[in-house]
């Protein structure tokens, strides 16, 4: 069976790239069949919050990423990482180390100063610990390979190698007896199964470092199977650097607040930021579990492009429930707005647009107040030529029996063609009028939405 998780450290909020991984560990998990699980990496106490982990909670459930069972909090394990810790210790695949601070600061100026990463030297890994000072503190390192290489086969990056001499002893049990990160991830993925882990590829080195305690620990006990790995590229903003702040919002939540995204075209943007499936933009949910497989998963990053999101997003806007989107744009609008107005007005104010925001920009007339705030360029359409044209409107309209977006055309229409002038010369200081702006959607659908008294008051407030 196919187990995969998602292991973010709560330490800020929920990244879009972190979103990404979520998804995809999400789709291969269903695609398969298999189990998805989530893992809280919080062991760094300083710097997990209680406050980052609702707030990933958060935008995963907004995602409509669930799990299959309560999510694990890696420092609740601590125990468990020290026994492994210490059964490799004495298997003799891990060992003491006595070397002292100082020592280590030395070793890091030596290997600095010759302009080489920083590695420890092994200087305990053939000594006797009865060599150490009585009761020296210690640390337990991992006895990785000196000779060879190591060979992953990583679903998306393909055959990756290093030379095992790149590897260095690193801690796996601190002094103080906690766990390192590199052993804590390692025990926590086989003690929840996970088959696949499936991450950004800033994690390609660790796995290096991981597998050898793998390779251990199958030695040692058996059931200790190496887990398929599949390093996924960053995600890049435009300009192809790593995506970060100056790129625009990273933060899930600030594309479901500040940017009026849904979480469908949010879901359906993720997926197909490093995913493709010949030319398809819009793809389902269903769908989605249906194709997924790390085999689309391309190689290079990919880069962010809210052109794109904000298409699809007007692409789901257009599908989305009327009332269900009338709920989301509500608490954007001046407070006392009415929802039945909205939801009544939706499937027009959401024609064009291509977030919530945009929604509840062009909504704004309906709950606009007499006497009306115009806009610069509304209130330059409206000189005195134009003032008498919408008395004459004002007045025909005012015939008018059959208050709907049909008649008010035909009667509109008539009156342009009476006074030999083009439609838009008609309808654009009615739009002025109407809404206060110079962009709204079709100007007989704002007439019926004010209904008849309103649309009228609004005409002669601006006629002469
Ligand atoms: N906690 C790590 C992170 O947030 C992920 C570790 C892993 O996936 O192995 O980057």
């Amino acid at each position: 069976p196919v187990i995969t998780r998602f292991a973010p450290s709560p330490t800020g909020f929920l990244h879009i790239g972190g979103a990404r991984t979520a998804l995809f560990n999400w789709l291969y998990a269903r695609h398969h069949g298999g189990k998805a699980l989530l893992r809280i990496e919080d062991t760094d106490k300083k710097r997990s919050t209680q406050e980052a982990i609702d707030k990933i909670l958060e935008g995963l459930e907004w995602l409509g990423l669930d799990y299959d069972e309560e999510p694990v909090f890696q420092s609740e394990r601590a125990e468990r990482h020290a026994e492994v810790a210490l059964k490799l210790l004495e298997a003799g695949h891990a060992y003491k180390c006595f070397a002292t601070p100082e020592e280590l600061e030395e070793m890091r100026a030596e290997q600095r100063a010759q302009k080489k990463p920083m590695r420890y030297d092994g200087r305990w890994r053939d000594r006797d610990p009865s060599e150490a000072p009585q009761g020296a503190p210690y640390t337990i390192r991992l006895k990785t390979p000196i000779a060879g290489v190591m060979t992953i086969e990583d679903k998306v990056q393909g055959r990756v190698s290093v030379a095992n001499e790149e590897i260095d002893d690193y801690i796996i049990l601190r002094a103080d007896g906690t766990p390192t990160y590199m052993l804590a991830v390692v025990v926590d993925d086989h003690d929840m199964g996970v088959t696949h882990v499936i991450r950004g590829d800033d994690h390609l080195n660790n796995a290096f470092r991981q597998l050898p305690i793998y390779g251990a620990m199958q030695e040692i006990e058996g059931g200790w199977e190496d887990p398929v790995y599949a390093h996924i590229p960053l995600i890049h903003g435009s300009d192809g650097a790593k995506m970060s702040k100056r790129h625009g919002a990273v933060g899930v939540a600030s594309y479901r607040d500040e940017l009026g995204i849904l979480p469908d075209a949010m879901f359906n943007y993720l997926l197909r930021l490093g995913w493709g499936y010949g030319d398809r933009e819009e793809i389902s949910r269903a769908e989605a579990i249906e194709l997924f497989d790390l085999s689309g998963v391309g190689k290079s990053p990919s880069r962010f492009d809210l052109k794109k999101l904000e298409n699809l997003n007007g692409h789901y806007i257009r599908e989305a429930d009327d009332a269900m989107l009338a709920d989301l744009v509500l608490p954007r609008l001046p407070e006392g707005a009415d929802r039945a107005l909205l939801v009544e007005a939706m499937s027009v104010l959401k024609v064009r647009a291509r977030n919530l925001n945009e929604i509840s920009e062009g909504a704004g007339f309906l709950f606009a107040t007499r006497p009306l705030e115009m806009t610069e360029k509304a209130s330059s359409l409206l000189d005195d030529e134009a003032r008498a044209r919408l008395a004459l409107v004002s007045r025909a309209l005012a015939q008018e029996n059959h208050w709907t977006s049909e008649a008010l055309e035909a009667t509109t229409k008539a009156l342009a063609e009476e006074l030999g002038l083009g439609l838009g010369k008609l309808a654009q200081p009615m739009r002025a009028a109407l809404t206060g702006t110079t962009t709204s959607p079709g100007i007989f659908d704002v007439l019926v939405l004010l209904g008849r008294e309103e649309a009228l008051a609004r005409l002669d407030a601006q006629a002469a």
